[in-house]
């Protein structure tokens, strides 16, 4: 990375030089500066250019960096002996050079390449601008990764006045040769010489003049344009250009060549290029190669074609060869979508024409296989297809073309593939013995797997689409329309599916949220309380729907002009944000098979834990069955809202004193120990982490005045003083306010019930042979002392339980690092801890001064803008706060030696970060439920060495 950085200064100083002189890029530069450099070298030159064709090849597969991905699959399927039409790749070194030099080239390169093209002229035995037999190549781009914005490929490239006369006889087919040299003049005034549309409104330009042509012939197809009609074109494609160019178009086919090389080059600096480097951190300084390449011919007659294909099905990863391909056509016309590809197996091209509802004979006719129509050839690329697979050892994406039957291998890559595609071959592969089980572990990307792990809208199903918000929470939802959280909760009763609508959700609507089949919110972004609470449920979230204008009091939602009412029904995509309108049939997800086997490969790999974050026992029981190990932090204010309890909280918050919150948390008491009997029976034998109460309280009373005059009458005392006390709870900063550790300081007691209600229930299974591993978590912690008060405080009220119901079980108390100054200050922090947990959803917070619940009006626009990198939310911001992270393990370990180590904010479940946490040596991580299979394998990845 900081080579990138540190060659990009000097890339937009060439840059800028280019834009003042205006000129193309020089071809060799003969007095240039470059001279010292190369002079340098005279000893032993730089070889710059690497020949590939007749069996043999310069270089290999490994030198994607040197060749670009394409050049060195290229060379590698040459030395393979497969059918690769000659060439050669100028290296990515020469990119370097170039923009290192102000745009110059070595003078080295100029015999380099004509050595390598005289190599190609001999393999093809025609010549490079020759009257009688012209050699005519194409020019590709190709980085190390495929990137978009890169220039396109020139074909045909040394056609001009006199050639063209030495293709129409060699290849007695004057059409041919003529539309030859108006696909040449097009592609190369277009990729080359600039000329494009010069907004989005108009067409263009050459095609412009193709259209005239068709109109002024009266006809519609382009295969109807005579060999006349080609000429012409060619000379109106010339003139238009010297007409917005001032240049005559290039007749010689050495400046042709050196103009498109140029090109290439000049591309890896372009606007689009640079957009894409930024935002895939793909350094400048990598460069791009230039392959130039013999020209084979797919658009010489009805025994030519030209065809991708994929050596499996990348839709489902069935283990079955999948290829298009054109008759009579060249390259870019599988991809431009104005002819529509035929299938190459005779099995796919029946699927495709039973569906259309066309007979077996029109099939044959109007859309036949290539197996049918050029058995030998297709029988050879297939042969080739598998001999590829079993070299690379992994799904191949391949480019052919068929010349007069004779089948050319024109590009190989690692096939891209969906989520259940990768995880289908990466198995199927183990079975064939073709990989090993860390290489299928590597093979799926961690963060792919969400998408497997939610039922899915089925992707066969007739849809109606009602509006797309932000999708936060993937997975679908069908049911029917409720707004608000109590009639999601009493739908839930009567088993009816429901999606929650609301404007935004606030902590009182989790029941419903809870009952809810997927949440719907018109506002609110990915960290919005309904996106947050959505993926910790692994609930379908679909947030931010602006489209959306809801009446709570009418209960309709509207939509332009099409209106909804509560009772309708619509479904959720969440891993799209698309609403539509009805039930959409959904297919479940698929978790054995497959997908165990490979979770199991990766557990074998990791050597990180994986806990989950859960506060109910059936969100323990989801995680265990996702492979949990344990919980890494169970909230207990969520247990604080539910049902009637949070009028015993209430009267504990409005109490005056010490006595009267006793009062109140007595009766709290037996419902906390419920819920930890609850969870701790689901985690049996594994650890659970509990925090004790971390937000301020206030948070639990009611907002409304309506709310406070109802709970007033409800509890029976006057709503002025109701309202009184909220006053003198509220926080001008709540964030950073009387909450976490600092309540357990202020209001002792309620900790020590909640130590109470831990222990009871732990004493209380052990004499029913379950066996709890308790782990009390103070939250919140900046100062040593706060950790040794409450530390006391807890273990007296453990010992004592203990007593009572002499019981010999055992727990520990640690703490949740997530105040900077306890990460600073971790060694001393650690004197009292048994444990750390980092809680970096508030370090974060903290460290970089963010609130998560304002930084929605302006984080997006930092990271689109590239000022962070990602949401710091979302992926932890590993040099800043993970810094802190770094510093407090090795701290804390320093003066406890191997203390237990892990992370429960949402960071847990994020690849990256899983990675960053197995790096600075945590012993687990702790995610949302649904999150725990990503951060399984994410762990097997950091071992592995990702
Ligand atoms: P991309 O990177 O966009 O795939 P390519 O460089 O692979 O661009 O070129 C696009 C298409 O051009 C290829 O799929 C191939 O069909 C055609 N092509 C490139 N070089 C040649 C060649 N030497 N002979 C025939 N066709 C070619
Ligand atoms: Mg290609
Ligand atoms: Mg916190």
């Amino acid at each position: 990375m900081a080579r990138g950085k540190k060659s990009a200064p000097k890339a937009a100083r060439a840059k800028q030089k280019k834009v003042t002189k205006k000129t193309a890029p020089k071809r060799v530069a003969k007095k240039a500066p470059a001279r010292k450099a190369s002079a340098k070298s005279a000893a032993r030159p730089v070889k710059y250019v690497y020949s590939f064709g007749g069996g043999r090849a310069d270089g290999n597969a490994k030198q994607k960096n040197l060749l670009g991905g394409k050049g060195a699959n290229l060379a590698e399927m040459a030395s393979l002996g497969l059918p690769v039409p000659p060439g050669f790749s100028i290296s990515t070194e020469l990119c370097t050079y170039y923009y290192d030099h102000g745009r110059r080239y070595p003078e080295i390169l100029d015999n380099q390449v004509r050595r390598a093209v005289a190599k190609v002229e001999k393999i093809m035995g025609k010549k490079f601008g020759d009257a009688d037999n012209p050699l005519l190549v194409s020019v590709r781009s190709g980085a190390r990764v495929s990137m978009p914005g890169m220039m396109d490929t020139v074909l045909n490239l040394g056609m001009n006045d006199t050639t063209i006369k030495g293709l129409a006889k060699a290849s007695g087919n004057e059409r041919f040769a003529w539309d030859s040299y108006r696909r040449f003049v097009q592609m190369y005034g277009d990729v080359v010489l600039g000329m494009k549309p010069e907004d989005k409104t108009q067409s263009d330009p050459f095609e412009g003049l193709i259209e005239a042509k068709k109109e002024a012939r009266g006809i519609e197809n382009d295969l109807d344009l005579t060999t006349d009609d080609l000429r012409e074109l060619v000379a109106e494609f010339k003139s238009m250009v010297k007409k917005s160019t001032g240049k005559t178009f290039p007749e010689d086919p050495w400046e042709q060549l050196w103009g498109a090389v140029g090109a290439v080059f000049g591309s890896w600096m372009n606007d689009r290029a640079i957009t894409y480097r930024r935002l895939y951190d793909i350094p400048a300084d990598w460069g791009t190669a230039v392959n130039v390449q013999a020209m084979v011919f797919g658009n010489l007659g009805d025994d030519c074609a030209t065809g991708v294909a994929f050596t499996r099905d990348p839709g489902n990863g069935e283990k079955a060869f999948y290829g298009e391909f054109l008759i009579n056509a060249q390259g870019e016309d599988v991809v431009a979508g104005t002819r529509t590809p035929q299938k190459a197996t005779l099995v796919a091209s029946r699927i495709v024409a039973k569906a259309s509802g066309m007979t077996e004979a029109k099939r044959k006719k109007l859309a036949p296989s290539l197996e049918e129509l050029m058995p030998k050839a297709y029988r050879e690329l297939r042969k080739i297809a598998s001999t590829l697979e079993k070299h690379y050892r992994d799904m191949q994406d391949i480019e052919f073309t068929i010349e007069r039957d004779r089948l050319f291998m024109l590009q190989t890559r690692n096939g891209k593939r969906t989520a259940a595609s990768a995880l289908k071959i990466a198995c199927d592969m183990v079975k064939e013995k073709l990989i090993d089980t860390n290489t299928a572990v590597r093979r799926v990307e961690p963060a792919a797997l969400d998408a497997l792990l939610h039922p899915q809208v089925d992707p066969k199903a007739a849809k109606d689409v009602l509006a797309k918000g932000l999708p936060a929470s993937p997975g679908a939802a069908a049911g029917e329309i409720v707004f608000n959280a109590d009639d999601a909760a009493e739908a839930g009763k009567e088993g009816r599916k429901t999606i929650l609508v609301r404007v935004e959700t606030s902590p009182e609507d989790i029941h419903g949220m809870h009952a809810a089949e997927g949440i719907l919110t018109a506002r609110g972004g990915a960290t919005s309380h309904a996106a947050v609470v959505g993926r910790g449920m692994g609930k379908p979230c679909v947030v931010g729907c602006a489209a959306l204008r809801i009446d709570y009091k009418a209960e309709t939602m509207r939509v332009g002009d099409r209106v909804l009412r509560a009772g309708d029904s619509i479904t959720l995509d969440g891993a799209t944000g698309e609403i539509f309108v009805g039930l959409v049939p959904t297919v479940d997800p698929e978790l054995s098979g497959d997908f165990g086997k490979l979770m199991k490969w990766a557990d074998k790999i990791r050597t990180m834990k994986v806990r989950a974050n859960a506060d109910t026992p059936h969100d323990a029981a989801v995680a265990r069955e996702f492979g949990a190990e344990g919980i890494g932090l169970c909230r207990t204010e969520h247990m604080f809202f539910d049902g009637d309890r949070i009028d015993a909280v209430r009267e504990m918050i409005l109490a005056d004193d010490e006595s009267g919150r006793r009062k109140a948390l007595a009766k709290i008491l037996p419902m906390q120990k419920k819920d930890f009997i609850g969870i701790f029976k689901a985690m049996e034998g594994l650890p659970v982490t509990v925090r004790l109460l971390d937000p301020p309280l206030h948070e639990f009373l009611p907002h409304t005045d309506k709310e406070i005059t109802d709970l007033a009458h409800k509890i029976g005392v006057k709503p002025k003083l109701l309202r009184e006390k909220r006053d003198s709870l509220h926080e001008l900063n709540p964030m950073l306010g009387h909450r976490g550790c600092r309540l357990g300081v202020t209001f002792p007691e309620i900790y020590e019930i909640q130590v109470r209600a831990i222990m009871e229930a732990t004493c209380e299974l052990s004499r029913k042979k379950v066996k709890v591993i308790p782990e009390i978590m103070i939250p919140l912690v900046g100062v040593d002392k706060e950790l040794e008060r409450l530390r006391g405080l807890a273990i007296e009220v453990a010992e004592a339980v203990k007593k009572e119901y002499r019981a010999r079980v055992s727990y520990s108390v640690g703490t949740m690092i997530e105040v900077p100054r306890a990460a600073i200050t971790a060694d001393e922090v650690a004197e009292h801890a048994d444990f750390y947990s980092f809680g970096t959803n508030d370090l974060t917070q903290m460290t970089m001064g963010l609130s998560r619940d304002d930084a929605g009006k302006f984080l997006p626009y930092y990271v689109e803008t590239g000022i962070l990198g990602t949401d710091p939310f979302v992926s932890l911001d590993q040099t800043g706060v993970g810094f802190l992270v770094e510093h407090a393990v090795r701290k804390a370990r320093e003066v406890k030696k191997g203390l237990k180590c892990g992370i429960c904010g949402e960071h847990g479940g994020d690849p990256s970060s899983v990675i960053f946490c197995h790096k600075v040596g945590l012993d687990y991580v702790s995610c949302s439920p649904f999150r725990i299979p990503i951060a399984r394998l994410a762990a097997a990845h950091a071992a592995l060495g990702a």
